[in-house]
């Protein structure tokens, strides 16, 4: 399981990473190259995302397949609950199955097209996250991971409400959470002091930090307003300047400021006792590989 793999991992922190699941065969190629380079820095784990509604159910599977049969790394396959009814969420949990993936990250998902859009639950689908990890465990024995958010999910009333909701998921048999990316560790150690808080017991489980080393303005800019949260005032600015006024930003100089702070970032997470560092990679290895690099943690890359 995650679990045992990252509290058994000698010699620092581990990482993992994220891909998507390619949309064509170029992509599909600029994985395959991220997959290879990673196998050699030795990822605790790597999880492959699952579109909304479905859209990539297919590609998703057989992509998480092919990970768990054709290398050596370990997949956690996302699902999502949004436009599935429960017997097509466990036909594709047994899809998983089938493949010998047993490391589920169970999450609500967002509606399709407008993702901050009114949330409508699918007529025999469930309502949150917390019935999708009862469900999967029920049908057999999967580890399953839940989302949680530093800054509070957009949805949640407040702060304590969206602890609640991410205790619940625990409680309900979830091993571990995978944050949201952010981008003030404060945030992250505060959503940790809230949860053992909350919960001592469920507070144990391990909150894996989710970090996006930004290697755009316009690119960080569209993730973070489709996840519903915010860039801080801060960090916009720094990287407005990195940019520059010209028609185009200075790709190469907000790449130099991204990498920069996912190193700072992730310094202190380790100095915090983060239990493992979760790169987004967009399906690109070199800007995670930089980072892990400024730590110790991988060869200078060639
Ligand atoms: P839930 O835990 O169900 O929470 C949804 C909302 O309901 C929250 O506001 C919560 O506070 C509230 N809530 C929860 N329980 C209750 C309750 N009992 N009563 C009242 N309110 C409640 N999306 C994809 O489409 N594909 C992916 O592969 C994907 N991967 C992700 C990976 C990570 C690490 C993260 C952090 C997010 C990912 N997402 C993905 C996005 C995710 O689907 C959205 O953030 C979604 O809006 C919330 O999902 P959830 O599982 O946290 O939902």
């Amino acid at each position: 399981s995650i679990v045992e793999r990252i509290s058994s991992h000698t010699g620092g922190t581990p990482f993992s990473v994220e891909f998507y699941p390619p949309r064509n065969e170029k992509e599909e190629q600029r994985l395959w190259r991220a997959v290879r380079t990673f196998e050699q820095l030795h990822p605790a784990f790597v999880s492959l995302t699952y579109g909304a509604g479905g859209s990539t159910r297919d590609r998703t599977v057989r992509i998480a397949g092919q990970l768990a049969e054709e290398t050596t790394l370990l997949p956690v396959a996302h699902l999502t609950a949004v436009g599935h009814s429960v017997d097509e969420l466990r036909g594709l949990v047994g899809s998983y199955a089938d493949r010998g993936i047993v490391n589920l990250l169970a999450l609500r998902g967002d509606p399709p097209g407008d993702p901050l859009g009114q949330w409508v639950k699918h007529p025999e689908g469930v309502e949150y996250a917390e019935e999708l990890v009862r469900m999967i465990r029920e049908l057999g024995d999967f580890h399953v991971g839940v989302a949680s958010f530093p800054e509070g999910h957009y949805r949640a009333q407040d702060l304590d409400h969206d602890t609640r909701y991410l205790v619940a998921k625990l409680k309900a048999g979830a091993e571990y959470s995978i944050t949201q990316m952010f981008f003030d560790v404060e945030d992250y150690l505060r959503l940790r002091d809230r949860v053992v808080a909350a919960d001592p017991i469920e507070g144990e489980k391990p909150i894996i930090p989710g970090i996006l080393p930004i290697t755009s303005l316009r690119q960080v800019r569209k993730i973070v307003e489709l996840s519903g949260s915010q860039i801080p005032g801060w960090l916009d600015e720094r990287l407005a300047r990195a940019a520059g006024n010209g028609p185009e930003e200075d790709r190469a100089e907000v790449r130099k400021v991204g990498i920069e702070l996912a190193t700072e970032m992730c310094e202190r997470l380790v100095a915090e006792g983060a239990p493992c560092l979760h790169f987004c990679t967009l399906n690109f290895a070199r800007a995670s590989q930089e980072v892990l690099t400024n730590l110790g943690m991988a060869p200078v890359p060639a």
